[in-house]
C-alpha cells in the first residue's frame, strides 16, 4: 500500500494491491467487549466513573491501514508524488457494552469517550510528522462498518485530507476578506433565522447546513469560537456532557429517517509542528472552527444523491430539519 497524490486536486489516496482482507471473519468473540478473551493491543484507557474497570478505550486498529513505524520518505515521480502510509490507526472503543451506542448509551458515557478522543488526538498531534489526527466513524453495512461493537476510529496521517483542506483554505480566505470566522459567521445568521437549526444546547448548536451533499446531512458546532476540538474538549470539560447530550439526540434524530451514517469530526491541522509547504499556519485559530459532521446514507432510491464530489440532495436543508426537530429523542 502506499499513498499518492492526485495532481489535479492535490489530495492523498490510499492505493494498492495488497487490500487486507475485509470481509467479517467468523469471529466468536467480540475483541472489543471489557471481557474478552483476545482483546486488543491497548493505547490508552479511560477508567470508568460509575462502575466497571474502564468506560472507553483506544487500541491498535487489528488490521490497520497505516503503521506507525518510519517516515513518509515522500518522492517524485514525474509529476506525481508518492509516499508510504505512515500514520497511527486507532479504533477508539466507545462503551466496554456492546449494545451502547452513541445513541443508546448516557451522557456521561459519551462524555467519557469524547474526552478520550480529545486526548488522543492531542497526544498524537506530539509527533511532528503527522500533521493532522482524523476521528471518523461508519456505522451500517452501507456506510462500511467494520467492527460489531460500538467504535470510531482514529487516523493520524502525514497529509491534511481533502476536505479539510478545502475548509482551511476557505476559512483563511473569508478571514482574509473579512477578519471574521465564516464558521462563527454561518452559526449567527443561522440563529438569527432559525430556519436550518435543528435545536441548540449548551454552547452547542445542532444545524442541517445551507448547502447539503446528502439529504439530513447535519453538523454540530461549538457556539464560542475554538478552532482545535481536543484544546476544547481537555481544557473546558464541563461542557462535553452537552456536546455529548446533543450528538446522541441528533443521531436519534437521524436515526428515524435511517440506520446508516458516515460522521466525521473536523479539527484544526497539527499547528504544534508546522508546516513550510502550506501557509495557513498564521491565523489558522482564528479562521478554523472545530466541528462534526454527520452524514446519513438512506437506502437507495431511484436518484443517486452523491457523484464522485459533485453532490446532489433530493431533500433540502428546510425540509429536512422539520423532520429532524419533530423527531421523538430522549432528554
Ligand atoms: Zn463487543
Ligand atoms: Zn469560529
Ligand atoms: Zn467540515
Amino acid at each position: 500500500m502506499e499513498l499518492r497524490k492526485d495532481p489535479i486536486t492535490r489530495s492523498w489516496v490510499i492505493t494498492g494491491d495488497d487490500v487486507p482482507d475485509s470481509t467479517p471473519r467468523a469471529e466468536t468473540s467480540c475483541r472489543f467487549c471489557a471481557d474478552s478473551p483476545q482483546p486488543a493491543q491497548v493505547v490508552s484507557t479511560m477508567l470508568s466513573l460509575q462502575g466497571g474497570s474502564w468506560s472507553a478505550r483506544a487500541v491498535v486498529h487489528p488490521t490497520p491501514l497505516y503503521h506507525i513505524e518510519g517516515e513518509a520518505g515522500r518522492r517524485a515521480e514525474g509529476l506525481y508524488d508518492r509516499m508510504r502510509p505512515v500514520g497511527a490507526h486507532e479504533v477508539l472503543v466507545e462503551n466496554p457494552r456492546h449494545d451502547r451506542n452513541l445513541w443508546s448509551a448516557n451522557d456521561l458515557e459519551i462524555e467519557q469517550f469524547l474526552i478520550l478522543a480529545a486526548q488522543r488526538i492531542q497526544d498524537l498531534k506530539r509527533d511532528p510528522r503527522f500533521k493532522y489526527v482524523s476521528m471518523f466513524k461508519n456505522h451500517g453495512g452501507s456506510a462500511g462498518q467494520e467492527f460489531e461493537h460500538p467504535t470510531s476510529q482514529l487516523v493520524a496521517t502525514t497529509f491534511v485530507p481533502r476536505r479539510v483542506l478545502y475548509e482551511l483554505r476557505a476559512g483563511r480566505d473569508y478571514f482574509a476578506s473579512k477578519e471574521r470566522c465564516v464558521f462563527c459567521d454561518i452559526i449567527s445568521q443561522e440563529l438569527k433565522q432559525d430556519q436550518r437549526v435543528i435545536e441548540t444546547r449548551g454552547e452547542f448548536i445542532a444545524l442541517c447546513p445551507y448547502a447539503p451533499r446528502v439529504p439530513y446531512e447535519s453538523w454540530i458546532l461549538p457556539r464560542t469560537h475554538e478552532a482545535a476540538f481536543e484544546r476544547f474538549g481537555l481544557g473546558r470539560s464541563g461542557t462535553v456532557r452537552d456536546l455529548g447530550a446533543l450528538l446522541r439526540r441528533t443521531l436519534q434524530r437521524i436515526r428515524t429517517v435511517t440506520e446508516d451514517f458516515h460522521l466525521v469530526l473536523h479539527t484544526s491541522p497539527n499547528t504544534l509542528h508546522r508546516s513550510e509547504s502550506l501557509n495557513y499556519w498564521k491565523t489558522i485559530d482564528d479562521d478554523y472552527h472545530w466541528h462534526i459532521e454527520i452524514l446519513p446514507i438512506l437506502a437507495a432510491g431511484p436518484k443517486s444523491y452523491t457523484f464522485k464530489e459533485v453532490y446532489y440532495s433530493p431533500v433540502s436543508s428546510e425540509k429536512a430539519v422539520e423532520r429532524l426537530r419533530q423527531a421523538r429523542v430522549e432528554p
